[in-house]
């Protein structure tokens, strides 16, 4: 290198090579235990909840397992740790035939819900990012297009994205309405063969590589919310990505500006006409998020599992001492009673019994559970449970955004409170007896 290359240049980049040794690969540094990239086996079925599933729910489950124990549980912790999508495992994912779900024809799956959801547990325990990526586009995107969309568009996207050869991303949230979405302020106004949408969302999970971006707006004329579909490239439209996230940092999140975005008249979803046509989406893909935290406790579980029994102190295994013996039954306790609450809740929506609250309940409760799982979990790993290569410290973080989106753990309880007292009380009372003064 020439000498003038190398003088005077102090930037951040430059000071950090230079600075210190590189970190030594986790399994020379800590031989006593292994780290997550060869995952442990699953421990966590201790009430053989396996045997309610059917023969092709179960097998469903066996591979997806399989593909994210092989292919994913070795590179997530780098590309967690840079915050980056690995754009090469999509084929893989595609693989496991779970985009599109439950939807049935036009190319995807049509698994029961159930089957679904546990899937979507075995890939959320080696990966949440992983499981976040399928719901957004699964869940959310894909479903909104199948309940709410014409003949023609669900011929149109399903089946490209059902075999995940373009990706889908949903925006609902804006930066001036998270929980409060339903007066969010993008507006749809009606032009000679379709309509200009304005405005921005926040938070959009896939969004800034999309090709398919499913949008809510405010219809100018009615004041009702419509959804459109939005193509990558269209112009006005900028997704840049939401940095120094410290959950989920695989899934690239992003803030969306729409600037007078033209959207033809045939990518309006005709059966989007009100807020309220968002809740059939929100109650399905609630369910699924349910079982993000029940995959995230049982892979933490596995892994305190092996890692208690590898690491020794005091001349004996952790596993040896009574008081993680008890922290680790109760996360087991835990995972057990959240399996049934979600299967039961999987089995009310196949029956049409499920209710907006029962799926709220279904969905607070598990990530309530979850957080005291894992956060036992993370202490059952001392210093590694800081560390991303054991997976623990990873899934703990991962855990903090899915306990916020969908509805966060107090707007759940008050979906469900509503339901069970025939009282909303979403709105505080002071403002409400405000604005009748
Ligand atoms: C990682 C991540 C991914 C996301 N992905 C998407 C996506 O793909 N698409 C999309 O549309 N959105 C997405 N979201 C947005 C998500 O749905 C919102 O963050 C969520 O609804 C909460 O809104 P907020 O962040 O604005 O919090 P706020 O609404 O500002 O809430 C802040 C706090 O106040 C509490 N609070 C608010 N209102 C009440 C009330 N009435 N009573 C009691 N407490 C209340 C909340 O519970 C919370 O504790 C994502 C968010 C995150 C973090």
């Amino acid at each position: 290198m020439a000498p003038s290359q190398n003088q005077g240049d102090l930037s951040a980049g430059s000071i950090k090579s230079h600075v210190g040794m590189p970190a030594l690969d986790v399994s020379l540094a800590f031989p006593q235990a292994t780290p997550a990239s060869i995952f442990p086996p699953s421990a966590s079925d201790y009430y053989q909840f396996d045997d309610l599933l059917s023969s092709e729910e179960q097998a469903l489950r066996r591979k997806v397992r399989e593909v994210m124990e092989k292919e994913i549980a070795p590179i997530m912790t780098a590309y967690w740790e840079k915050a980056e999508f690995p754009f090469h495992v999509i084929p893989k994912l595609a693989s496991l035939k779970v985009a599109g779900g439950t939807i049935k024809g036009y190319g995807c799956p049509g698994l029961s819900l159930t089957g679904s959801a546990f899937a979507i547990a075995e890939v959320a325990r080696v990966d949440a990012s992983c499981s976040t990526f399928i719901l957004v586009h699964s869940s959310l995107a894909m479903l909104t297009i199948s309940l709410c969309g014409s003949e023609e568009q669900k011929q149109k996207y399903l089946p490209s994205l059902a075999e995940l050869q373009t990706v889908a991303c949903w925006g609902l949230t804006e930066p001036d309405y998270g929980s409060d979405a339903s007066s969010l302020s993008t507006t749809a106004t009606k032009v000679s063969g379709g309509w200009i949408l304005d405005g921005q969302k926040r938070w959009i999970g896939n969004s800034t590589f999309a090709d398919v971006l499913v949008i809510f707006a405010r219809n100018t004329e009615t004041n009702q919310i419509n959804g459109f579909i939005v193509k990558k490239g269209a112009p006005g439209l900028r997704a840049t990505k939401i940095e120094n996230k410290i959950g989920l940092r695989i899934v690239q999140n992003g803030d969306i500006l729409l600037k007078k975005v033209f959207i033809p008249e045939e990518d309006r979803l005709p059966g989007v006409n009100s807020f309220q046509d968002t809740k059939k989406v929100l109650a399905v893909s609630r369910v699924m998020v349910a079982w993000q935290p029940i995959g995230i406790s049982m892979g933490v579980f596995d892994m305190c599992h092996r890692y208690l029994k590898e690491r020794k102190q005091f001349g004996a295994p952790l596993a040896a001492f009574q008081l993680n013996q008890e922290k680790l039954v109760r996360m087991l306790g835990n995972i057990q009673a959240m399996v049934l609450v979600g299967w039961r809740l999987c089995k009310l929506y196949e029956s049409g019994k499920m209710t907006p609250g029962h799926a709220s309940l279904g969905k607070g409760w598990i990530s309530l559970k979850a957080r005291e799982t894992v956060s036992l979990g993370r202490e059952l790993l001392g210093g590694n449970g800081i560390l991303a290569d054991f997976l623990v410290a990873k899934a703990f973080c991962d855990l903090e955004p899915i306990f916020s989106y969908e509805g966060t753990y107090d707007i759940n309880s008050l979906v469900t409170g509503r339901e069970i007292t025939g009282i909303a009380s979403f709105k505080p009372a002071a403002l409400g007896r405000r604005s009748r003064l």
